[in-house]
């Protein structure tokens, strides 16, 4: 089934993708780039256009952001017709190449001959060096580290979709803590989340982690054949795309009655996922909420045991900026969506993790994830 097939979400209009493009094309001259942008397939295009290309293949497929045109996509002349239905929604103009022509020389006569313009980080080289060798005064930077904050702040409609997925998630939780873990493998947990999250939405299922015991202190660990035993603690992070939009949240499960260090640091983790929840506003400087975050953990003596960055943010993709990490002084804005998800990982015996997606409004945080954060004990 397809997105759209299940979708309730209001549908983004001609209006909604023209405000993207208009306020992107002003943050690219703000940063130097006078030619614009140039968005090959990916969340980019999908967020500016619509257009999700069924394959990614070799064929140049290219968004032509200028401030002296209307957007202009270029397709291969056989990915028209469905490239039609996304430009038709979208309003832009569509322009096709034909297997056999230089489809560089086509794009160039769309372009700035001396123009500086941000390029998707993940063009083919073969595209980039195309469209040098065709235009070479052209200038060329990779746009994530131009306008990194590009997708960050989300309208009404990205908020209710991530809502939704959030709120799918959760309920997702609350289903798969009512099973059996105690004699199981952790893939047959993983897979009981990924069953739960399609049935209740998603269309996609990114990860499913279920890290028991001393697998939960590797915070990358997926999900194994270890056969999960009565006192593990167990990490659940797990998400994917629901309309299109993004969930990804974590608790820690102790099978039958914890362990008391486990318990101890469970509230240590949860004391500093609070923590840097309530620190979240607008104007805040996104490496604030990690220090904030990171001092409760350190003041208990944990610091060394917190090893990644406090967030990431969401929206068509499960990750992507804005960054909540030392070093990123950049500020929250309102409308920006990111998840909180400090941990503590201790090799060999056990970790402990606490995610939730949280959205800055006018007055502070809002979590889209509101199952309880206490330690949920489970069969
Ligand atoms: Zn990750
Ligand atoms: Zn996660
Ligand atoms: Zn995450």
């Amino acid at each position: 089934m397809t997105a759209s097939a299940r979708s309730t979400a209001a549908p983004f209009t001609a209006g909604d993708y023209a405000a993207r493009r208009e306020r992107v094309i002003a943050d690219a001259l703000a940063a130097g780039l006078d030619g614009g942008l140039l968005v090959t397939p990916g969340p980019d295009l999908t967020w500016l256009t619509g257009y999700r290309p069924t394959a990614i293949t070799e064929r140049l497929t290219l968004l032509v952001l200028s401030p002296h045109r209307e957007a202009t996509l270029l397709v291969p002349l056989l990915e028209r017709p469905d490239a039609e239905a996304a430009a038709g929604t979208a309003s832009l103009e569509l322009l096709d190449w034909t297997d056999g022509a230089d489809p560089y020389a086509v794009a160039a006569a769309l372009l700035d001959p001396a123009g500086r313009f941000g390029i998707s980080d993940s063009a083919w080289s073969m595209h980039l060096l195309g469209l040098q060798s065709a235009l070479p005064s052209t200038r060329y930077q990779a746009l994530s580290p131009c306008l990194p904050m590009l997708r960050a702040v989300k309208d009404d409609n990205e908020l209710a979709r991530l809502e939704r997925a959030g709120a799918a998630a959760d309920a997702a939780f609350r289903a798969v803590v009512q099973l059996r873990f105690a004699g199981r493998r952790e893939t047959e947990v993983a897979a009981d989340l990924a069953r739960l999250l399609l049935e209740l939405g998603h269309e996609q299922v990114d990860f499913t982690v279920v890290g028991s015991g001393p697998n939960g202190a590797n915070p990358h660990h997926e999900a194994g054949d270890r056969v999960i035993r009565e006192g593990d603690a167990v990490v659940l992070d797990f998400g994917g795309l629901l309309d299109g939009y993004g969930s990804d949240t974590t608790r820690t499960v102790s099978v039958g009655e914890p362990d008391p260090e486990v318990v101890r640091v469970h509230g240590i983790v949860r004391e500093a996922q609070q923590a840097a929840f309530e620190a979240v506003r607008p104007g805040v400087p996104c490496e604030e909420i990690d220090r904030v975050a990171r001092a409760v953990i350190t003041d208990a003596g944990y610091g060394e045991q917190f090893i990644h960055r406090t967030g990431h943010g969401i929206g068509v993709t499960t990750h992507e900026p804005p960054y909540l990490v030392e070093g990123e002084a950049r500020e929250l804005r309102t409308g920006m969506c990111f998840s909180i998800e400090p941990g503590i990982y201790l090799a060999g015996r056990f970790g402990v993790r606490i995610e939730d997606i949280v959205t800055v409004a006018a007055m502070g945080g809002r979590r889209l994830n509101t199952t309880d954060h206490g330690l949920t004990v489970v069969a």
